[in-house]
């Protein structure tokens, strides 16, 4: 599918880091296929966080996402959502390392700037759950000649 899922989150609102944190992605070589700013929901935070229901800190997470918008973007690329994990860190933001996301901006295991699909599966449903039918978009990037070799461009298809 070659598509994930990225939420800035409200710490990363507040703080004005969405356009270095989307810089981060551009200038890896991912392209925003889709983007929207969205005050999220008891309905849809539940379903997005189904596997932390259980979590003693399941009440606060779910309050943080809804303490302002977060701009919810799908990226595409080659193998896009391990990489997109990649680029954002570990969870605990103080630990994660150095030129990750989170370990670059934060400190915190909550306030930690972006959330992205752990794998390609989440990344099918959660696209699903955050974006209608014609949100996201499929458009031709003529740097590709560029930034993949032939044959990756046909993987790509
Ligand atoms: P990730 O976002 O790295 O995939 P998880 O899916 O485990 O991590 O958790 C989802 C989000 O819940 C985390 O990004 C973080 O904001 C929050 N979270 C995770 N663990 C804790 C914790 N122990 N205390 C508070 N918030 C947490």
């Amino acid at each position: 599918m070659h598509k994930t899922l990225v939420l800035i989150k409200p710490d990363a609102m507040q703080r004005g880091l969405a356009g270095k944190i989307i810089t981060r992605f551009e200038e890896k070589g991912l392209k925003l296929v889709g983007a929207k700013l969205m005050q999220l929901d008891d309905d849809l935070l539940s379903r997005h966080y189904a596997h932390l229901a259980d979590k003693p800190f399941f009440g606060e997470i779910r309050d943080f996402m809804k303490s302002s918008p977060v701009l919810a973007m799908c990226w595409y690329g080659l193998d896009s959502v391990a990489t997109v994990r990649r680029i954002c860190g570990i969870t605990l933001a103080r630990e994660a390392n150095p030129g990750t996301i989170r370990g670059d901006f934060g400190m915190s295991i909550q306030c930690n700037l972006v959330h992205a699909s752990e794998d390609e599966e989440n990344a099918e449903k959660e696209l699903a759950l955050f974006f209608k039918d014609g949100e996201i978009f499929d458009y031709p990037v003529k740097l590709y000649t560029s930034l993949y070799s032939e044959r990756e461009q046909g993987d790509l298809k």
